[in-house]
């Protein structure tokens, strides 16, 4: 709302208010001498049935106008719209309303008036009194029902006048929120008919007739909706497992389940933590709802902070302010967090992570919640441990056991992924080159097939250390590697394939593992024949560039007399 219209509203309330207040005293005071008492009762009444409506689902039934109700053909107008205003003062309490929302406060003082005012006008205009009087004919029900209606009329056409002409916004006559205002105050309006009725011959004690019952309506209701609610929790978090534990990596598994938590609890600051294997607790993971916070390098131990004395204890803890865990007070934990719950991460009846979340506002969390982020919370320990074998295990079938390195299978796949669906008029130079160790038979022959694999583990060695970035290298073969050089043309793979045969012939290799007969580490001389191939010149499909740079090899620098690089270009040229 623009600030024109606020101030607006706020000088109209200034002006109608007190007046309207005044004005209606003088023009229809109260007959309450001698029952002041039974007025500040009937007050409080209405202030306890404010700040505790009977909650129906998510919605809170305000027994407030029944009151009123009672109020009004009991005492009239007045006090009727004292008892009102009072119940809606505490309302306003209730809800806490900031700063930029206050202008409310003026908007439903002045609607409950006007109400108020013109319900009592057509009451009385048809000829209904207050006290006994208001119900000592049978034609008494007419005024009575009448004011009922005009009381949710009356209520429905001022909030589509405030919708439409402060805020703006078109406002539905026919929707749910008009069905249930009818239903609530179909509920609520004959209750403090009844109240007013059982008031007249016992007085204030009818209250107790009346309001006991619905006290313990409001307990059975209450009841039924926390189980619902906690109902729908068990539902929500039923459903986050499943996400959870069909998910395959680590990282989006925490993703997961950082935001559903996000938005299932109003926490301000969650963390998620590992137990290593010294028994300590390391942060995996940690989220700030502002976004102000860098992640905090934390590991506990057991006992230490809030999330070392749950990893201690074995079970969960809700803290519902500071005061209550400030023994476990820690330099990382934000220095305006309250409530705060904490859970173990408990995996085959053994603690893996512990998993706490802070609020910045004291009692922020319920009870049942702390059981839904233990649920959640061995969720996520399955959902990890999952995601970490599939890793390991994806991991484990791209590369080769001995060496480290990719083995083929990854290499083809990723050729394939990176080619197959690739376009005809994409120029961006790639070259592959492929090298195959010289005479490596006769070096297993010599010195046994053990050294054979010393040598390839150290020749992965010095390949890796020389693989760029953006290469990928991977054992292609036995004892053949291969290289994927992205933005490389000819020429630069050329000089990478030289670069590469230095690397290998510069230093012998060194095998322990020998079949000589003399002890200790002896060194061998290894070269190997590289050959190497390039899109878009002279190749033009790069899924041919193994077949090309293979070709190079064998017959460019194996059949030319090894320990060699050659192009794939270069085959035509006659033999130097
Ligand atoms: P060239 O390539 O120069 O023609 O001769 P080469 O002796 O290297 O011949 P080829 O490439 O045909 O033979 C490869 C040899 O590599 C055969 C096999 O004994 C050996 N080899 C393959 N894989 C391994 C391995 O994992 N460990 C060891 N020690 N040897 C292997
Ligand atoms: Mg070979
Ligand atoms: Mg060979």
């Amino acid at each position: 709302m623009s600030k024109e219209k606020i101030i607006g509203v706020w000088l109209v309330w200034a002006v109608i208010w007190p007046l309207g207040l005044v004005l209606i005293y003088n023009l229809e005071t109260p007959a309450i001498s001698g029952s002041w008492i039974n007025l500040v009762i009937f007050a409080l009444l209405t202030v306890i049935v404010a700040l505790f409506p009977l909650r129906i689902g998510d919605h809170p039934v305000f027994f407030s106008q029944g009151v009123a109700f009672a109020v009004f053909l009991h005492y009239g107008l007045f006090a009727e719209i004292v008892i009102s205003q009072i119940a809606l003062g505490a309302l306003l309490i209730k809800v806490r309303l900031s700063r930029h929302t206050m202008y409310r406060i003026p908007i439903n003082q002045l609607m409950f008036l006007m109400i108020s005012v013109f319900s009592a006008l057509l009451y009385e205009g048809l000829g209904g009194g207050h006290g006994p009087e208001a119900v000592d004919e049978f034609r008494d029900f007419f005024p009575i029902v009448s004011y009922a209606v005009s009381q949710i009329v009356l209520n429905q056409l001022f909030l589509s006048a405030i919708s439409k002409w402060l805020y703006k916004r078109p406002f539905k006559w026919l929707d749910q929120g008009l069905l249930w205002d009818v239903m609530t105050a179909g509920l609520v309006l004959p209750i403090g008919f009844v109240l007013f009725v059982v008031f007249l011959p016992f007085g204030i004690s009818g209250i107790f007739f009346v309001g006991i019952p619905f006290v313990f309506i409001s307990g059975m209701m209450m009841m039924y909706h926390n189980s619902s609610q906690v109902n729908e929790y068990l539902k929500r978090a039923s459903r986050i497992g499943h996400e959870l534990t069909g998910e395959l990596s680590v990282t989006e598994v925490l993703n997961i389940f950082v935001d559903h938590m996000s938005d299932l609890l109003p926490l301000d600051h969650l963390y998620v933590f590992d137990v290593k294997e010294s028994g300590r607790l390391k942060l995996i993971r940690f989220f700030d709802r502002s976004g102000t916070l860098e992640f905090p390098p934390v590991t506990l131990q057991k006992g230490e902070s809030v999330s070392g004395h749950t990893l201690q204890a074995g079970k969960g803890a809700y803290y519902k302010k500071r005061t209550e865990w400030r023994t476990l007070e820690s330099p990382y934990i934000p220095d305006a967090s309250e409530s705060v719950l904490s859970v173990p991460v408990v995996r085959n009846n053994e603690t893996v992570g512990v998993i706490t979340v802070y609020s910045n506002q004291k009692r922020a969390f319920l009870q049942f919640q702390l059981l839904i982020l233990s649920i959640l919370a061995n969720y996520l320990g399955v959902a990890i441990e999952n995601a970490r074998h599939y890793e390991k295990t994806k991991e484990e079938s791209e590369r080769c056991a001995l060496t480290g390195v990719y083995n083929y299978r990854y290499f083809d796949d990723f050729m394939k992924q990176s080619f197959l669906k690739h376009e005809k008029d994409e120029q961006e130079p790639v070259s592959l080159i492929l090298l195959d160790i010289d005479h490596f038979k006769k070096v297993n022959d010599t010195y046994g097939h053990e050294s054979g694999n010393e040598i390839l583990i150290e020749l992965a060695g010095r390949l890796k250390e020389a693989a760029g970035k953006d290469m990928t290298l991977a054992r292609y073969g036995g004892e053949e590697f291969v290289f994927l050089l992205p933005g490389f043309d000819e020429q630069a793979a050329l000089a990478f394939a030289l670069h590469i045969q230095g690397v290998i012939t510069e230093d012998p290799f060194t095998v322990v593992e020998h079949i000589l007969k003399q002890e200790g580490p002896v060194s061998v001389q290894v070269t190997a024949s590289i050959g190497a191939a390039s899109y878009p010149d002279p190749c033009e499909e790069p899924l041919d560039l193994i077949r090309q740079a293979d070709r190079a090899m064998y017959v460019g620098a194996k059949q030319r007399g090894r320990n060699r690089v050659a192009g794939y270009k270069d085959l035509m040229q006659p033999v130097q």
